[in-house]
């Protein structure tokens, strides 16, 4: 049975407005072993296993490195998965990912498509990773959740790469296609409604439920090879609940990956 690793990823240099993800991940290993919650997801399978190893942190200095650092985990013929970091660092996690799987699929849910071809002239910002992706052909299939912040722009970008979106204003689970390939799940915080989230650099309201985010989980029934919980920023958080949020979606992601 295939294996997983847990890796954290420090940085938040390619963030927009605000810094702060760079500081999620011990907190949100925090959270899920701080005695509030049990191991288990709702399914009844617990991630306390000799099949997850927990990595560590890793602090980046340089973004590139996060592709080395990736991809010398994945060798150890594990399956990855990521605490972020801003959503930057998907990009490189991804590519680490495309020898081993040429045909991959990715859900990635999100307050924004993050496919700007490039923002405040960087092509490697946290708005971009997705256009990134496309470009390269390191996805064969990405369909974006709880979108609601498309602008001309990235209307266009999404025809350009063929991106199924599915924005907040039409979101119906019984609509979010079937994956054929191994998929990825890429994770922003700020899809969930701040209501829920609050620990988001980006607070944009109209957004997902807790409850609507696990259902979709929930519902994956092909294999996830890999997935990241990125942009969850301590700085603005409200009572933790954010971080206890992510280690709770921690959870039910990894049943998943198992
Ligand atoms: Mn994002
Ligand atoms: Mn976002």
């Amino acid at each position: 049975m295939q294996k997983i690793s847990i890796q954290g990823i420090q940085y938040d240099e390619k963030s927009s407005y605000q810094q702060g993800p760079s500081l999620a991940p011990p907190l949100i290993r925090e959270a899920l072993n701080s005695g509030s919650m049990n191991l288990f997801s709702e399914n009844g399978i617990t991630i306390e296993t000799s099949r997850i190893e927990d990595k560590g942190d890793f602090k980046i200095e340089n973004y590139f490195d996060i592709e080395d650092i990736t991809a010398n985990h994945l060798k150890e013929g594990r399956k990855i998965f990521t605490l972020g970091g801003d959503h930057s660092v998907t990009f490189p996690i991804i590519k680490a990912h495309h020898e081993k799987y040429p045909k991959l699929d990715i859900l990635h849910i999100d307050a924004h498509a993050d496919l700007y071809d490039n923002y405040e002239g960087d092509k490697y910002s946290h708005a971009c990773p997705f256009a990134r992706i496309m470009e390269n052909g390191f996805a064969v299939k990405l369909v974006q959740v709880g979108i609601r912040t498309l602008n001309p722009h990235q209307v266009d970008q999404a025809t350009k790469y063929n991106v199924d979106v599915h924005e907040m204003k039409n979101y119906d689970l019984n609509n979010i296609p079937k994956f054929e390939n191994p998929l990825y799940i890429s994770l922003d915080i700020d899809a969930f409604d701040p209501a829920f989230a609050p620990g988001v650099s980006h607070h944009e309201p109209g957004g997902m439920t807790s409850r609507q985010v696990i259902d979709l989980i929930q519902s994956i029934d092909c294999e996830v090879v890999g997935a990241d919980i990125v942009e969850y920023n301590p700085n603005r958080d409200f009572q933790k609940m954010t971080s206890f949020l992510a280690a709770k979606m921690m959870k039910e992601i990894l049943v998943k990956m198992l």
